[in-house]
């Protein structure tokens, strides 16, 4: 089953109005491990907001299905309910909110959506405890304030946490692999990986080949300039990582 159907998607800076995205087209299927490789400024990042509706950017062509519903007329909101996750490059502090009252109540939006009861805070702790110990993350993070004082490597580590706890039908990690060490990484790897299912989908946005070792990608697509301009298997990862960017370039 489709799970993702981009056409002709471009878009611009709200603010600006430069453009960014210069027609993308991708289709992801339910399962599938999707990477999106490219220089630094190539509009990975960009595009990975786009999908999940930051304020930054305006569509102005194209069109955006999830699951058969037109992304465009979604709030971020109603994406995140339908089942989109997003890791941010640099994720965002929540004050005054702490890690485990903005899990719970994310997670009782879920469960309101699916026309199911809440649950109270034992119930969901119960749910939330095996996931900090597949992601590896002490406990007295719960009761501090979303990233706020996180170093880089932590707020990475809550993101996957949010990820693991949450779940999502499609998972958009956008260089999760930047400024961890390789023991964070493999943790952060090897939880990604235990949420793979033949359900659901990642989309890994990474500038480095590294990633690609831990997190295995069925296609990998190269932008440039606000376009995709090679799509193929993992073998186009490892050209660019002999002959870089500049031997598959078309332009
Ligand atoms: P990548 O993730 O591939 O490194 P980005 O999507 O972050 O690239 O950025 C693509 C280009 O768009 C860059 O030149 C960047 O400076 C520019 N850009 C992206 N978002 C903004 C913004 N909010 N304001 C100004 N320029 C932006
Ligand atoms: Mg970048
Ligand atoms: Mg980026």
């Amino acid at each position: 089953n489709v799970l993702l159907e981009v056409k002709n998607l471009t878009a611009v800076i709200a603010e600006s109005k430069q453009e960014i995205l210069k027609s993308i087209d991708l289709v992801v299927h339910e399962g599938e491990v999707h990477a999106i490789m490219g220089k630094n400024g190539s509009g990975k990042s960009t595009f990975s907001k786009v999908l999940v509706g930051h304020p930054d950017y305006e569509v102005t062509g194209g069109s955006m299905m999830f699951k058969g519903e037109n992304l465009l007329e979604m709030e971020p909101e109603d994406r995140s309910l339908a089942g989109m996750f997003m890791t941010f490059q640099a994720p965002v502090e929540i004050p005054g909110v702490s890690n485990i009252d903005f899990l719970h109540m994310a997670w009782n939006a879920r469960r309101r959506k699916q026309g199911l009861p809440e649950l109270g805070p034992i119930e969901f702790y119960s749910i939330l405890y095996p996931k900090l110990e597949a992601v590896k993350m002490d406990a007295t993070f719960l009761n501090r304030n979303v990233n706020e004082g996180f170093s880089g490597g932590e707020r990475k580590r809550n993101e996957i946490l949010q990820l693991a706890v949450l779940g999502a039908d499609l998972a958009i990690l956008d260089e999760i692999d930047s400024g961890l060490d390789v023991d964070a990484f493999q943790d952060v790897a090897k939880a990604v990986n235990a949420l793979l299912s033949p359900n659901n989908s990642v989309l890994l946005v990474t500038h480095y080949r590294r990633l690609l070792d831990f997190i295995k990608p069925m296609y990998v697509h190269v932008m440039e300039d606000g376009k995709i301009v090679k799509t193929g298997d993992i073998s186009i990862a490892d050209q660019l990582e002999k002959e870089g960017y500049k031997a598959i370039s078309v332009v």
